[in-house]
């Protein structure tokens, strides 16, 4: 059995799709991932051959240049992309998900002609900026202000773990456009389009992180930075609802990045266990370590079922946080159980850098923390079971 997807499950669009995914990833990522992680390096030469195929624009309508594809298609092609770098794979999802969807959704047609197709095609980078330092998991709470001025706005405040934050050419950031005399929580934010060349918009140096650290991720400063009324992205006041609904898309493709890590984990576990003898034989013929493997396959094909199974219902119109959570919490908790498990068959290779679970290891712990910890996709879930 294959610890990747296998072929005769797929469509001939989604075979050709994976394929292609998969050779990239294993010519153009896979050979330059540990040197990305240890320099820090974001390669955006070969996030842009990801657009020029059309992997940053899979769902976007066809209409704007986009593949159009379904949901499970993108996630079978997220797959490859994360298992050679989850670093990559973070832009390819955030390009896939909030950003575009919001502006297919609730963008005017200007907006959509002005943005999409260069979104779709790679030609610019995106990001998007929810998380505040004092915002993370209630980021209702958030505190950065636009006030309008004249028919625009002008914004400031900070934005905190901004992936692109650094690099993107395009953010779209949420603010409050209620007043200090005028609260109205969720209520008040609203979504902006903004050009990272826009004066005031200030990044501040790439975070030194544990892991993903071919990925930029940047605090942001607004700094009287003036919009255009044609920056509001649809209804202000809704911003708040606009980034949940996206976050949906977004927990899914972070599922598979984690269902990726773990499949990476466990292709070089079974490689490893085959060759390294211990008391004269291999590690694999050990009842222990088979049990250990067998976990390891089986919560992997759980999870990347969790999170199929979402994006159908996703593309039948379903309403879909709870299963997006469910996804999420499992594929995540599921990565870093099974790159433990890696390191711990490796031994004390699997605690040395030159070994590549290692980073596994460090690039799994994120996805229990970002669009969400598990304990906000718990909340999600345990209010859904009690009909809150
Ligand atoms: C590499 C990286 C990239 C990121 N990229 C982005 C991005 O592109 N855009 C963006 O907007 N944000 C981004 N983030 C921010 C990320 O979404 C937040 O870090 C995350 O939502 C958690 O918020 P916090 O760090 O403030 O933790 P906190 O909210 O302070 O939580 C701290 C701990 O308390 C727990 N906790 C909080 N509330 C509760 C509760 N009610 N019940 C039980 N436990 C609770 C949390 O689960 C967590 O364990 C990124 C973060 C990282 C690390």
């Amino acid at each position: 059995m294959s610890i990747a997807v296998e072929s005769p499950g797929l469509s001939e669009t989604q075979r050709q799709i994976v394929e292609l995914a998969r050779d990239f990833a294993r010519t153009r990522i896979e050979p330059f991932a540990a040197e990305w992680d240890r320099t820090r390096h974001f390669p955006r030469d070969v996030i842009a051959e990801l657009g020029k195929l059309g992997f940053l624009g899979m769902c976007t309508p066809e209409e704007w240049d986009g593949m159009g594809v379904d949901g499970v298609t993108y996630l079978l092609a997220l797959e490859e992309i994360a298992a050679a770098d989850a670093a990559i794979a973070v832009s390819m999802s955030i390009q896939n998900a909030i950003p575009t969807r919001m502006l297919v959704k609730h963008g005017t047609p200007a907006q959509k002609e002005r943005w999409l197709r260069p979104l779709a095609r790679g030609e610019l980078l995106v990001g998007f900026a929810l998380s505040e330092p004092e915002a993370g998991s209630d980021p209702a709470s958030m505190q950065a202000q636009a006030v309008r001025d004249g028919s625009g706005w002008v914004l400031n405040g900070l934005k905190a773990w901004a992936t692109n934050g650094g690099t993107a050419d395009l953010m779209m950031i949420m603010v409050r456009t209620d007043t200090p005399g005028d609260r109205r929580g969720a209520k008040g934010i609203s979504t902006f389009i903004v050009p990272t060349d826009t004066p005031g918009y200030r990044a501040g140096k790439p975070e030194d992180k544990m892991g993903l650290r071919a990925s930029n991720t940047a605090t942001v400063a607004l700094e009287e930075l003036r919009l255009g009324p044609e920056q509001l992205l649809g209804d202000e006041g809704m911003g708040f609802v606009y980034a949940m609904e996206g976050l949906d898309a977004g927990r899914l493709g972070i599922a598979i990045q984690a269902v990726a890590i773990a499949r990476r984990a466990l292709e070089l576990s079974l490689a490893y266990c085959a060759e390294r003898r211990q008391f004269d034989r291999p590690l694999q013929d050990f009842q222990a370590v088979q049990f250990k493997l067998a976990d390891m396959a089986t919560r992997i094909e759980a999870a990347r079922a969790l999170a199929h199974l979402a994006a159908t219902r996703r593309d039948r119109g379903e309403r879909v946080a709870v299963s997006a959570s469910m996804a999420k919490l499992f594929a995540s908790e599921t990565a870093m159980w099974v790159t433990t498990q890696a390191v711990q068959l490796f031994g004390g290779y699997g605690y040395m850098r030159d070994f590549p679970v290692e980073k596994l290891f460090r690039d799994a712990k994120v996805t229990e923390i970002y669009e969400g910890t598990s304990e906000v996709q718990r909340i999600v879930i345990a209010r859904s079971l009690s009909g809150r």
